[in-house]
């Protein structure tokens, strides 16, 4: 009978290298590492929690991304938010308040959830879900931002709570960056970082890698000029090809493996940076980690998905608590049918199996 994956102890360890890399990023900045330390003893009282819940037979991701809003102020081509309309031009409708934010960051806080990502959308177009966050130091936040708005007071806010780690989207330098991105955008980028730097204030970038970037984005030169300008952290997210036209700009298996060989290298070549790639290697995680395994998605309006990239829920945190959320019928369908260690073509396994999924959403899960 062949052992079930230790998806719990894979996180914990996943947890400490991104904590014992945080420490050494930061070394040379008191403020940083002054936190850091802090948040080292928060993750893994947060490990304790979760492999205690574990062992009780209830299972608790170390991580949650959090779309917290459908607008966003630019229009990125091959954008998968606005693909599958989860980000548009329309107003808002029934998105999550700042108070109902406030009681998914409390209740993951007392679950042992150690991140919680937040994206959209443009999340810096939630100063008040931002603010809710910022009081919650034992959980880092990574604010997926595309930077155009890290002005003065978003500076301020960064500074004082460093568990908001702001990670800024760029895709190579201004022509690569701007053809995707629109005119002027890289330029904002670049004033961002600086404001940042300026501040010693621990930041990111997260690069959607494609086809036509996987070299450029890997190469030394970049990632030099990424590390003069103070960045620490560099997320590589694969292409998903969420439309029939961008299927090209997906990678294939041997540009999967130059992107795999590339962040090995950055690792040994720049080690004051730490590199993730996602979703990266999934043979090493038994397979994909959404739909509670390592994390799930929460959408804009409080519906509970598998990942971003596979926009479907069949329970909402408005109306259920996380830990009702995490049993819902579509994950548990996920998980213990291993659908998420099917093999499967490109870097996404439940965008691949998108059919499969409505499938079972609209007929009530006979599978289950
Ligand atoms: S900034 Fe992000 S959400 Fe906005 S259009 Fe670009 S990729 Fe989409």
């Amino acid at each position: 009978m062949e052992e079930k994956f230790d998806i719990q102890s894979y996180l914990a360890k996943g947890v400490e290298q991104i904590v014992s890399d945080a420490l050494r990023a930061t070394m040379k900045n008191p403020r940083e590492s002054a936190y850091m330390l802090r948040f080292s003893a928060a993750s893994r009282k947060a490990s304790r929690k979760r492999a205690k819940t574990e062992a009780a037979g209830e299972h608790v991701p170390a991580f949650l991304i959090a779309s917290i809003t459908s607008s966003c102020n630019l229009h990125c081509s091959g954008c998968y938010s606005r693909c599958s309309e989860a980000t548009s031009d329309k107003a808002p409708v029934d998105q999550l308040s700042g108070e109902e934010w406030k009681k998914v960051f409390k209740e993951a806080d007392d679950m042992g959830v150690s991140f919680i990502l937040l994206a959209g959308g443009e999340p810096l177009l939630r100063w008040d879900v931002i603010e809710e966050a910022a009081k919650r130091p034992n959980m880092i936040f990574p604010v997926f931002t595309n930077g155009t708005f890290l002005g003065e007071k978003y500076l301020e806010l960064f500074d004082e709570h460093r568990n908001l780690i702001p990670v800024i989207s760029i895709e190579g330098d201004r022509d690569e960056t701007d053809s995707r991105r629109g005119e002027g955008v890289y330029d904002k980028l670049i004033s961002a970082m600086s404001g940042l730097q300026e501040r010693d204030i621990l930041f990111g970038v997260s690069v959607t890698v494609t086809s036509e970037n996987v070299r450029k984005v890997t190469s030394d030169d970049f990632l030099s000029s990424l590390s003069e300008k103070g960045c620490k952290l560099v997320i590589y997210v694969e292409y998903v090809p969420v439309t029939k036209d961008s299927r090209d700009l997906a990678l294939s298996d041997e540009e999967r493996a130059y992107l795999a060989d590339g962040a090995v290298r950055a690792r040994e070549n720049f080690g004051e940076m730490i590199f993730v790639s996602f979703p990266g290697d999934e043979k090493g995680s038994g397979g994909c980690i959404a739909a509670g395994r390592g994390f799930f998605h929460i959408n804009s309006r409080g519906g509970a998905e598998p990942c971003p990239f596979s926009p479907y829920s069949d329970v909402n945190v408005r109306d259920t608590s996380l830990r009702e959320a995490i049993r819902s019928k579509l994950f548990a369908l996920l998980r213990d049918k291993d659908i998420l260690a099917d093999d499967h073509v490109g870097g996404c396994v439940l965008f691949e199996k998108r059919e499969l999924v409505e499938e079972q959403l609209a007929k009530g899960f006979p599978l289950a």
